[in-house]
C-alpha cells in the first residue's frame, strides 16, 4: 500500500466551455487530514467529486491508493466504495430506517450477509452515538443526528479515505458540534481525510494540511501552521480575515 493516499496530478475540468479547476496538483497521505476551504464557486465541490470518481474531469490524473481514476479500464464503482462521501445534505435514504439506511450498501455492493452488516453497521451506530435511534427514519432524526449517521453509513464500507464536503454547514448551529466531534474523533484515530469546511476550529485543531482554492485554482496548499499564520496569496488573507 501506498503513503499517498490521494495523489492530484495537473488535473484540469471545463463545465462544457468554463474551465471550472486548472491545473490542480495535490495530494493526502495515509493518515493526513486536509482541509480544503475558498470562495463559494471556487471549484471545492467540483474538486471533491473528481476524487470520487462522481465527475470526469479532461486533463490530468488522480489516484486513489495508486488505482488510476482517469484510467478508463479502472472499475469507478469498486474505487468509489473504498472512498467514503459525506455531502452537506446528509443524503440519507428517506424511505428506509437508519438500520436499513446503514446495511443497504453493505449487503449490495460488498457482498456481505445481513447479519454481518447489521453487526457492522450497528458497531459503526454506536461510534457515532446513536445506537438508542436505530429503527427510526431519518425524518424523525435532527440534521445533526443524520449527518451522524451518514457518517456511519460511509464508515460501514471499510472506506481506505473519508471525504466530506460542508458536512455542518446545512446544520442549525447547535448541531455543528456533534458533528465535528465525530470527525475529530475519526481523525484522531488515523482515518485519512479530505474535508471541504470553513470550521476553521476543527482545521486549527486536527488538519495536517490547508488547500485554499479560488476560482478553480489550489492557491495555497500549506501546513496548517503556516496557513493560519503566514497566508502567502493576498486572495487566502482576505478570505481569512471574513472569516476568523
Ligand atoms: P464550490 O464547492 O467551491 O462552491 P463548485 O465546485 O460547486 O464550487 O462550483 C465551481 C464552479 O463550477 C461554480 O462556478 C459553479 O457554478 C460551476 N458548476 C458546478 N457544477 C456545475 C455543472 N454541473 N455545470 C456547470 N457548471 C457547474
Ligand atoms: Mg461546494
Amino acid at each position: 500500500m501506498s503513503d499517498k493516499m490521494i495523489v492530484i496530478d495537473d488535473l484540469s475540468k471545463w463545465y462544457g466551455s468554463f474551465n471550472v479547476l486548472k491545473h490542480c496538483s495535490t495530494h493526502v497521505d495515509r493518515g493526513e487530514v486536509v482541509v480544503v476551504c475558498g470562495p463559494s464557486g471556487s471549484g471545492k465541490s467540483t474538486l471533491i467529486k473528481c476524487v470520487n470518481a462522481l465527475e470526469p474531469f479532461q486533463e490530468g490524473k488522480l489516484f486513489i491508493n495508486d488505482v488510476p481514476v482517469h484510467d478508463p479500464k479502472t472499475n469507478l464503482p469498486k474505487l468509489r466504495s473504498q472512498v467514503g462521501m459525506v455531502f452537506q445534505h446528509f443524503e440519507l435514504f428517506p424511505h428506509l430506517n437508519v438500520t436499513e439506511n446503514l446495511t443497504l450498501a453493505q449487503i449490495k455492493v460488498l457482498g456481505r450477509s445481513k447479519d454481518e452488516a447489521l453487526a457492522r453497521g450497528l458497531k459503526m451506530l454506536d461510534r457515532v452515538g446513536l445506537t438508542a435511534h436505530k429503527d427510526k427514519f431519518p425524518g424523525q432524526l435532527s440534521g445533526g443526528q443524520q449527518q451522524r449517521v451518514a457518517i456511519a453509513r460511509a464508515l460501514c464500507m471499510d472506506p481506505h479515505v473519508m471525504l466530506f464536503d460542508e458536512p455542518t454547514s446545512a446544520l442549525d448551529p447547535e448541531m455543528v458540534g456533534e458533528v465535528l466531534d465525530v470527525m475529530v474523533d475519526l481523525a484522531k484515530e488515523g482515518m485519512t481525510m479530505m474535508v471541504v469546511t470553513h470550521e476553521m476550529g476543527f482545521a486549527r485543531k486536527v488538519a495536517n494540511r490547508v488547500i485554499f482554492m479560488d476560482q478553480g485554482e489550489i492557491v495555497e496548499d500549506a501546513t496548517k501552521e503556516d496557513f493560519f499564520t503566514q497566508p502567502k496569496s493576498d486572495r487566502a488573507i482576505q478570505f481569512l480575515s471574513k472569516i476568523l
